[in-house]
């Protein structure tokens, strides 16, 4: 089964999609850290993120992998740029704030989304983006569109900076998402919307934990069998 879950930056997909992953069994997928070590990439190496060439060039060589977590300390898996671990570097503010500029490029998204595709093909899969419901995996079993308001996905990223001790700015973060979702939904090429058949979740209001709920849900409405949690002696799940 393949779970497609896509949404604006800091509505939660990553840490839903990860628990839920982690409740059916099913590899994990967060697609925002292929982009993100793109840009960093190119911040490091001086390649100018408006240098659409050059970025792209930069896109085919290097080699991004995303791996079990290899530390203790929050990560929820590891990233690594040519082998070298990049899992922090790639929530910096320079690539937050860059990283909108290297998704906008056809043929960056054209080399992520084929490495997407292959990595989809392992087997049961919760992926989680911006395009995966419209672009990558079109025909997912299920397909989510996660949303909340931009002052709470400003206010959820803030105290996950701070809890991290990352000096943090609420006005800030909130400038920065409201940018970053202008230029992720206005862009030529696979811009972020929810696909015609995905379940719109606003979380606004949600925990975590109840979101996780209404999708798990969601997929036992879709699941031919019942969920290993769902079994006798199991404790039950709340009814779809
Ligand atoms: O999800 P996250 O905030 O880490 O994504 C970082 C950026 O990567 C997004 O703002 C967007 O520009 C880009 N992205 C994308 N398509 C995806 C995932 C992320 O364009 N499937």
């Amino acid at each position: 089964m393949k779970i497609a879950i896509d949404g604006p930056a800091g509505s939660g997909k990553s840490t839903v999609g990860g628990a839920l992953a982690q409740r059916l069994g099913y590899l994990f997928f967060d697609t925002g850290v292929m982009y993100r070590v793109v840009t960093l990439a190119a911040l490091e190496r001086s390649v100018p993120l408006a240098n659409e060439a050059a970025v792209t060039e930069l896109a085919r060589q290097i080699k991004i992998e995303v791996t079990q977590p290899t530390h203790d300390d929050g990560r929820q898996y590891s990233v690594w740029l040519d082998g070298r671990d990049v899992t922090w570097d790639i929530r910096s503010k320079p690539v937050d704030a860059g990283v909108s500029i290297p998704s906008a490029y056809a043929e960056v998204r054209h080399e992520m989304v084929k490495q997407q595709r292959q990595i989809a093909e392992q087997g049961n899969i919760v992926m989680v983006g911006r395009d995966i419901g419209t672009v990558v995996l079109p025909n997912a079993d299920l397909k989510i569109y996660l949303t909340a308001s931009a002052e709470e996905r400003a206010r959820r990223r803030y105290t996950e900076l701070t809890a991290r001790e990352v000096e943090a700015n609420y006005e800030d973060i909130l400038a920065g998402i409201r940018q970053r979702d202008d230029m992720d939904s206005s862009r030529k090429t696979s811009p972020l919307k929810p696909a015609a058949d995905a379940v719109i979740l606003d979380c606004t209001s949600k925990g975590i934990d109840e979101t996780l709920e209404a999708i798990v849900c969601l997929v036992n409405g879709s699941l031919p069998n019942p969920l290993p949690s769902e079994r006798e002696g199991e404790q039950s799940l709340p009814p779809a």
